[in-house]
């Protein structure tokens, strides 16, 4: 049996539908069906399940991370980690003296799930038929409110199909958590959260308030659950019962054959770091008491994300990536949205959905805040003072390895230290072996890439006063400690550091870890170098002297920086440009001989080691073509003494395209940019796949772990930067588009300054249309040629073909 309107849901491109039960499958949809409102994110577990294997229950508020120590590998290791908090979703019912419902013992007769994109609710139909034969429709519905951030609701609507008897409800707050989401931290700690208090409010309102046992944040999460049965309220006798961290209630009503039941649990989520409450216990209660019923809470919860679409929908050709370009957006939004700018978090690398890399900070900025930057620039300000609060950590750092300025970490989370672990664990061989990816020290030039970005599209000249330029001036000064001069080429070399491909931690052989001139990491430190100067330039006088002062900066370090950014070394080799020093002497590796993508792990376990091999884990070199333009890149490497045309760019990006086994989901995100203007085609065949990166991905995979933000964001970004060709730079519009022919139509907005700007594509044109509202005209620069676009008027340009 199945659902009538499946067809028509299925064409929806703002539905998501999985049709049938499938355990294999859970994990996944958890994962991919997670809602969330950036305050907090729950896990799309089934509310009548427990951590098992098939079902994993997880709720995460942005940022809230703990410490443990475990042994390890024989020594103590600390390790912090998003921490998975209670679960507010226990409900469940029984008939008669039956078994309480649990999907997994029950005979499903049809069951759907479907993930409203437009309105944030997830909905679950299922019809059962119980041991004794009693058939019932359940439909279950919840939402995270994006109105109110901290409370969610859950609704269970039940048809009574061949029944009468009496249904016992039970409904339940249950801190039985703990983090183990993740297989790979199987031998670490796990328990973050300690009891503070349990307490039943009113008949059916229950709380329960625990603590991390190291960060020391109180967490609070109150629960109300009220009871229907056709529309009418009822059901007041609730039967408390707690066992440690565990409380639930329960009532019973009697139902007739057609009854229409309808259970409402209200939930609210508070922390002791969150703003504007005296005590988040209080808050919570406070939250729940006075919270309207589930249907107006829906209501609130369905306008704002209306208004998130409306400033950021996206429309786009063929219809079934539409479908996946707005589940990329949603699972953006409800990581980081209004409600974020707020908090002190960054950018998580896979959301707030899953346990992996313990809900770690890397460089999913690059990625994540371009798009947002455009429509939400409070929020990308937010994100980028994340990383202001922890300069002074990151300066810590950079002394501590015997450099200046500051050396930001590849993992971050709540205090701006080095959060890479000592080990990493392998599955395979289930040997410890030593992390070295810290060495990613290329994660300081995606800030500044980002504050860069930020600043020109904002024009936020007090940002950049107050936080970016210090910012800037910190990462330039610790590259310019990193780099060494090398008399015998009369060149600047960065030494020991590593690239973006995780497979190359060291030379083959060598006692230390790290390699030498990754060219990704070079070009870009002269870029930041290039923008540094120019950022100083930009301030007012009065903030460059203060700046100068406070710093201790003078002119003799800026020409430093000036003399490295015309020297710095770039490795090439058969006239493309090198990975890095020594890369293409490597060994080659059939690695397309192996099962599994991890070829590092097969490698170690067959006692070998990737280092020596040419082969990459994910793009590297390619990096900058997704950053810079083909241009700007030439630009670079004219300043340097360097030529590269563009048949030089086009073998470069090819060449190790092919030496790739794309292991990260970034890898292919990251060429299909770029790729975008070099072979259009190749681009669009990457980026199909990168669209389908979670939804379509492997669902024993990774994905129940955790979205893959970066790469979800990634695809705004190829559509928005490398499509269209969008840039804004000195108060004007860039445009240099170059369409793959498949992307037939594309419709976005932007608001720039105090105008607003509809850009559509069809199919041999491109609109622009400035709002009639607008108070100014817009400059837009259409390749190359300058134009002013007046308010209410329309320009239209044929796209050359590609
Ligand atoms: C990739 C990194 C990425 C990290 C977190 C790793 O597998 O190599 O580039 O930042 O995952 O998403």
């Amino acid at each position: 049996m199945s659902f009538p309107d499946n067809a028509a849901i299925l064409k929806d491109p703002w539905c998501i539908l999985f049709e049938g039960y499938d355990p294999e499958a859970e994990g996944y949809r958890e994962a991919l069906c997670a809602l969330g409102n950036g305050y907090f994110v729950t896990r799309a577990a089934a509310p009548d399940a427990t951590a098992d294997d098939i079902h994993y229950p997880g709720c995460y508020r942005a940022g809230l991370y703990n410490r443990l120590v475990s042994h390890v590998n024989g020594e103590d290791v600390e390790d912090e980690s998003i921490v998975n908090l209670p679960n507010w979703l226990p409900l469940t019912f029984r008939i008669d003296d039956g078994d309480w419902f649990s999907i997994d013992q029950v005979e499903i007769l049809a069951y759907r799930q479907i993930l409203y994109l437009r309105s944030g609710i997830l909905q679950r139909d299922i019809q059962f038929c119980d041991r004794q034969g009693r058939q019932t429709t359940l439909r279950e519905q919840r939402f995270a409110s994006m109105a109110q951030p901290h409370l969610a609701g859950l609704r269970l609507e039940l048809t009574a199909e061949n029944w009468s008897g009496a249904l016992a409800i039970r409904s339940a707050i249950d801190g039985r958590v703990n983090n183990n989401n993740i297989e790979r931290y199987k031998h670490y700690n796990k328990q973050h959260l300690e009891l503070l208090e349990v307490n039943v409010l009113k008949p059916e309102v229950l709380r329960l308030v625990m603590q991390t046992n190291q960060s020391r944040i109180e967490v609070s999460l109150a629960a109300r659950t009220q009871v229907f049965v056709n529309e009418n309220r009822v059901g007041s006798e609730w039967i408390p019962d707690q066992e440690n961290t565990y409380i639930q209630e329960q009532t019973q009503i009697s139902v007739t054959q057609g009854d229409v039941v309808a259970i409402e649990k209200v939930a609210a989520l508070y922390t002791s770091r969150d703003p504007a409450i005296a005590s988040c216990i209080e808050a919570s209660h406070k939250a729940v008491q006075d919270a309207p019923g589930f249907t107006d809470l829906l209501g609130d919860h369905q306008h704002a994300w209306e208004r998130l679409w409306m400033r950021c929908d996206i429309e786009f050709e063929p219809v079934d990536y539409l479908r996946v370009t707005r589940l990329h957006l949603f699972h953006i939004l409800q990581t980081i949205s209004p409600h974020t700018a707020d908090l002190d978090v960054g950018v998580p690398s896979r959301g707030w959905h899953g346990e992996d890399y313990r809900g770690h900070i890397f460089w999913d900025e690059a990625f994540v805040l371009p798009f947002l930057i455009y429509r939400f620039p409070s929020i990308a300000r937010s994100m980028l003072l994340y990383r202001h609060r922890r300069l002074n950590a990151a300066r810590d750092l950079a002394r501590q390895h015997g450099y200046r300025g500051a050396m930001f970490p590849w993992r971050s989370a709540s205090s701006g230290g080095e959060e890479t672990p000592r080990y990493q664990f392998s599955l395979f061989s289930e040997n410890w072996m030593p992390d070295h990816t810290w060495l990613q020290h290329h994660i300081s030039v995606i800030i500044a890439h980002t504050v860069w970005k930020y600043y020109t599209i904002t024009d936020d000249i007090i940002f950049l006063c107050d936080q970016g330029a210090e910012l800037l001036i910190e990462i330039a000064r610790f590259w310019a400690s990193l780099a060494t001069y090398n008399e015998e080429c009369d060149r600047y070399e960065i030494r020991g550091v590593m690239g973006p491909d995780e497979y190359h931690t060291a030379y083959p052989d060598a006692n230390t870890p790290g390699i030498d001139n990754n060219t990704y990491t070079n070009v870009m430190v002269v870029w930041t170098l290039c923008r540094t100067q120019e950022v100083l330039d930009l301030l007012p006088n009065s903030r460059r002297i203060e700046l100068f002062h406070a710093l201790s900066l003078n002119q003799d370090e800026i020409d430093q920086w000036h003399t490295i950014s015309q020297k710095m070394h770039v490795v090439t080799e058969d006239g493309r440009l090198s990975q890095y020093e020594g890369f293409d002497r490597l060994q080659p590796l059939d690695w397309q001989q192996f099962d599994e993508e991890r070829v590092n792990w097969v490698l170690e376990e067959k006692g070998d080691d990737i280092n020596r091999y040419h082969v990459a884990k994910q793009a590297d070199v390619a990096m900058l073509f997704f950053l810079l333009s083909v241009p700007e890149i030439q630009a670079l490497l004219e300043q340097l003494g360097y030529a590269c045309d563009r048949t030089q760019m086009q073998r470069t990006i090819e060449y190790y395209f092919e030496h790739t086994v794309h292991e990260s989901s970034l890898s292919h995100l990251i060429y299909a940019g770029a790729f975008a203007k070099l072979d259009c085609k190749r681009s669009w065949h990457l980026f199909t796949k990168v669209i389908h990166t979670d939804l379509a991905g492997d669902s024993s995979g990774e994905v129940k772990n955790g979205i893959h933000l970066g790469a979800m964001a990634g695809t705004l970004y190829i559509l928005q930067h490398h499509y269209l060709g969008l840039e804004i730079h000195k108060g004007s519009i860039y445009l240099n588009p170059s369409f793959p022919e498949q992307l037939t139509h594309l419709r976005l907005s932007l608001q720039h300054h105090y105008n607003d700007l509809e850009i559509a594509k069809t199919d041999h044109h491109l609109h622009l249309t400035a709002a009639d509202s607008n108070p100014s005209s817009i400059t837009i620069v259409y390749q190359g040629e300058a134009m002013n676009l007046e308010p209410g008027v329309s320009r239209s340009f044929a796209l050359e073909e590609i």
